[in-house]
């Protein structure tokens, strides 16, 4: 579904992406872990195009929407592209990031309304369709202060799948929230799992990865150091630096 081959990026000319490469297949859960700074929301940010790489080639379904010249630059498909496959992906980060002066129920519908174009009616059904199945059906006139954590979460998890997003990324959507509220949210990603959901899911929680995603990436400072099945590379990881990082885990 989503291709990134040879993707280089530096802050300043400190490199912080390093010649990373992976591919998110359609139905797939790929887990992303790695020490603090290693560049894990840099890579979420460049496979969304928020952020532009400095070089590498990234397609999406086939279509190049990047690919480096002949002098190393990357080149970007027309903005008119971009902006199209920008709107194939969803984004729930940790921090929420709710509009705080509109109820949940416009926080969902908002989007569709005015970007997707979907009349009020057709958003406003999909939307409580959501927050039944985020258990979250008496809250739509809520506004986000009046919610718990792991409620805004939810509904910013609702939020994206509003748009209905081929591909859902998450930068570590449980570090906000303490342990019983981080079930919610765990729970809740399980089960778009179990419907093919197509995610990327940056994670501290090790147990969770290892349950949840099919393939797991370990970075360390720029680089993929290994990947492999979930299961595999958290039971028994091969490279040293893997096997020192799970440690603080287990
Ligand atoms: P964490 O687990 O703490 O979220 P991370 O793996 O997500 O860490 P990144 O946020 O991708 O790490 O950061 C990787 C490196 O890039 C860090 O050294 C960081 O300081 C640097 N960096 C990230 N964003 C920028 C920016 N906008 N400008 C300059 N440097 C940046
Ligand atoms: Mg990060």
């Amino acid at each position: 579904l989503l291709e990134m081959k040879n993707i280089g990026k530096a802050f300043d000319g400190l490199e912080v992406i390093k010649d990373i490469s992976l591919s998110v297949e359609e139905g797939e859960v790929l887990g992303v872990i790695g020490p603090s700074g290693s560049g894990k929301s840099t890579l979420l940010r460049c496979a969304t195009l928020l952020e532009k790489v400095d070089t590498g080639t990234i397609l999406y379904k086939g279509e190049t929407l990047v690919h480096t010249d002949e002098a190393g630059t990357a080149v970007y498909a027309p903005p008119a592209d971009i902006k199209r496959i920008r709107s194939y992906f969803g984004l729930v980060f940790q921090n929420f990031n709710l509009f705080p002066h509109f109820s949940v129920l416009r926080n969902i519908t908002e989007a569709p309304i005015h970007v997707a174009g979907q009349t009020k009616e057709q958003a406003v059904e999909n939307a409580r369709r959501l927050l039944r199945q985020m258990g979250l059906e008496d809250k739509e006139d809520a506004y986000p202060y009046q919610l718990s954590g792991g409620q805004q979460q939810r509904v910013s998890i609702a939020r994206a799948l509003a748009l209905k997003p081929d591909i859902l990324f998450f930068d570590e959507p449980t570090s906000a929230l303490d342990p019983e509220l981080t079930g919610e949210i765990l729970k809740v990603i399980r089960e778009l799992a179990s419907e093919r959901m197509t995610m990327v899911i940056i994670t501290h929680e090790m147990g969770f990865a290892r349950d949840v995603a099919d393939h797991i990436l370990f970075m360390d400072d720029g680089v993929i150091v290994e990947q492999g099945n979930a299961q595999e590379l958290i039971n028994n990881p091969q490279q040293e630096r893997t096997k020192l990082f799970l440690n603080r885990f287990f």
